[in-house]
């Protein structure tokens, strides 16, 4: 029987409309998402990542096409249904935190649980199982405020999964944090893949992580313009050195002007005529070494939720 992908989607577009002027903002994205996969997906600023990921995650809808997730489309859930799957089937992460200052640490990673009517002893044990899992069980009862960012965003990963997803969203969630620390938070969602098998879509800037993909899938101008299979997928253990991206990928990032001219990160020759934006560029060069050792996760394996159990439901 053929494998049912996790995410497909057929056709989508989705067109902007602002006042007078119409964005299209996706133009004819047809992919296919199988589970367990770490799929990257790489492209200038403006070219419709963002966007893709948000009707994949159901808090938008597509003006044309269809996504189905698991072979059910997403455009015939209701909005309980379309609550339900993304308090319970995915996890998001964004470039910014989102935590809440005025809750300590556990409370914010508990925080969905209560959405999802979970009684406060199990939301509280959920919540520091997870605390643990991303090495921060010591910062419990402290203020986001009291964290760095790379904390901040761990605590931020350990919220999104405390609902207990099969599938991990993340729209640049190093974008805002320092190279060590960014490594510290790709790491951590590398071994979420690898360790618990979650399917995780990662849109990021930085050329050196697509190493760790499965896939990437190439964007220019809101379409996916070359799918790009990893042969050499590396491990997390290799983030703690500094990485060179492998020149196949190099080259294919180079040539839709997703990448910007750097020591390490040359073109063949002077680029045409692409414009970098500003946040294209790869982030700084990846330390020697890493900080902590303690963010591997392998305990929410335990998790009742975990891709293949598509049918549990937390309510
Ligand atoms: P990316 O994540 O690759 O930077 P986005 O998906 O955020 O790209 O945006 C794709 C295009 O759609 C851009 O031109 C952007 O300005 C536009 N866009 C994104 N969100 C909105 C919105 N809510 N309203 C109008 N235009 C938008
Ligand atoms: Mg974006």
């Amino acid at each position: 029987m053929a494998k049912v992908p996790v995410f497909k989607a057929v056709n989508v577009s989705k067109t902007y409309i602002l006042g007078d002027v119409e964005v299209q903002a996706l133009q004819g994205v047809n992919l296919e998402i199988y589970s367990g996969e770490f799929i990257c997906i790489f492209g200038q600023s403006g070219c419709g990542k963002s966007t893709l990921l948000s009707i994949i995650a159901g808090l938008q809808k597509s003006s044309t096409g269809e996504v189905y997730v698991r072979g059910e489309k997403l455009s015939e859930l209701d909005n309980n249904g379309l609550a339900k799957y993304r308090r319970s089937k995915i996890g998001i992460v964004f470039q910014s935190f989102n935590l809440i200052p005025s809750m300590n640490i556990l409370e914010n990673i508990a925080l969905p649980l209560t959405f999802a009517r979970i009684g406060k002893s199990q939301r509280i044990a959920r919540a520091k199982n997870l605390l643990e899992t991303v090495g921060l069980a010591k910062y419990a009862g402290h203020s986001s405020n009291q964290l760095s960012g790379g904390q901040q965003q761990r605590v931020a990963i350990a919220r999104s999964l405390v609902t207990a997803p099969w599938i991990m969203l993340a729209d640049e969630p190093t974008g805002n944090l320092d190279s060590k620390s960014a490594n510290e938070v790709m790491r951590l969602l590398i071994s979420l893949n690898r360790k618990s098998k979650r399917t995780v879509i990662l849109i990021t800037h930085n050329p050196e992580y697509l190493d760790y993909a499965d896939r990437t899938f190439f964007m220019q101008d809101g379409k996916v313009v070359k799918i790009q299979v990893n042969s050499k997928v590396k491990s997390e253990d290799e983030i703690t050195s500094t990485s060179h991206i492998s020149n196949e990928l190099k080259s294919v990032a180079s040539k839709i002007g997703a990448v910007s001219t750097t020591e390490e990160n040359k073109p063949p020759k002077k680029t045409k005529s692409h414009k970098m934006s500003q946040d294209s560029r790869p982030t700084d060069e990846v330390p020697a070494e890493m900080a902590s050792n303690d963010a591997l996760p392998e305990d929410i394996t335990n998790e009742d939720n975990v891709d293949d159990n598509v049918e549990t439901d937390k309510e």
